[in-house]
């Protein structure tokens, strides 16, 4: 029987909704012991109990603490994180960003607290069991499991603010699906990138373009001192020309910006010329970055600036590291 570490964070998986006023809250304690089948022998360690949205990387280093020092342990065979949905896919990231993962690690969550009608807690609780017991989910990163699917970190987002099946990986899909018994596999992400964790992450802040928006906001974060930038341009990497002086003064101060789509899926390129296009914003010095959302992107380069300055370092390991799939 493979023996499993279940790791809890808090989350709706573990909060109750209150029956007089609708209000879903923490609770002291969880219901989730009573819902593990004897598929795999368990021992439960609660980590915290917060909503996800209240997480610091401080509790993100805590836990990756606790989740290295499980792996290290030759008694686990793998590793299974509940956690709140409105943030996973960050620390899902955040985690298969500074692991180097031999043994399966999941992470899952809940849509519905535990009480409400139709919970997707205990699905999804004994799903990422099985897919952590599962043979074939070693070396494919850090995982997601939600309504039977398994997802890469890289690649998961939530996409839905109430529905069951909110997370989706928008570009590649899901990589595997949970069966009965165990969890088999479609495709393999990209090895994953292995960065030191710094106990500090620097701040990095991230804008998204809108139609007729001016350099305000960037010119703010320059006099706020901040180490890094992700735009979330439109389409394939454009942005106002109005954005363009601000992006002009924040590369002038050193500061690395990093591009990504507000799509949430295609690559950004530099096609266009004309002002404010991908190419004019190549040739100011802003690093593309592809396969990877504005959160995903400013957990990267905060965890780069915290062990490097060198701004060439930085833009290939956006730019060389393509994140597509195997
Ligand atoms: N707001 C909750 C949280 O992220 C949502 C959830 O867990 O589904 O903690």
């Amino acid at each position: 029987m493979k023996r499993i570490k279940m790791l809890t964070t808090g989350g709706t998986i573990a909060m109750q909704s209150n029956p007089e006023t609708g209000v879903v809250e923490p609770i002291e304690g969880h219901h989730m012991t009573s819902w593990l089948d004897h598929s795999s022998s368990i021992d439960m360690e609660d980590v915290f109990n917060k909503p996800s949205p209240h997480l610091t990387f401080a509790d993100l280093h805590l836990l990756l603490g606790k989740v290295k020092a499980n792996l290290d342990d030759p008694q686990i065979d793998g590793i299974v994180i509940t956690h709140g949905t409105d943030t996973l896919e960050e620390t899902a990231y955040y985690l298969d960003l500074h692991l180097s993962v031999g043994k399966p690690v999941v992470l899952t969550g809940a849509m519905r607290s535990s009480n409400q009608i139709g919970s997707d807690g205990p699905t999804n609780l004994v799903n990422a069991i099985r897919t952590a017991a599962s043979p074939g989910a070693a070396g494919k990163g850090v995982l997601v499991v939600f309504q039977d699917e398994v997802h890469a970190a890289r690649y998961v987002t939530k996409t839905h603010t109430s529905s069951l099946s909110s997370f989706k990986s928008p570009e590649f899909g899901p990589i595997g699906y949970v069966e009965k018994l165990q969890a088999v596999f479609h495709y393999k992400p990209r090895p994953q990138e292995d960065y030191p964790a710094p106990a500090e992450m620097k701040s990095v802040y991230i804008v998204k373009t809108a139609i007729d928006m001016d350099s305000a906001m960037i010119d703010f974060l320059i006099t706020r001192g901040i180490c890094g930038l992700v735009i979330e341009a439109f389409g394939q990497g454009n942005v106002p020309p109005t954005l363009m002086p601000g992006i002009k003064r924040a590369i002038g101060a050193n500061i690395p910006v990093v591009l990504v789509s507000r799509c949430g899926s295609g690559r950004v390129q530099d096609t266009y010329g004309y002002e404010g296009g991908g190419h004019s914003l190549k040739e100011l010095g802003v690093m593309f970055c592809n396969h990877l959302n504005g959160p995903k992107a400013r957990i990267k380069l905060a965890s780069l600036l915290a062990v490097t300055t060198d701004q060439a370092a930085i833009r290939d390991a956006f730019e060389a590291e393509a994140s597509m799939p195997e």
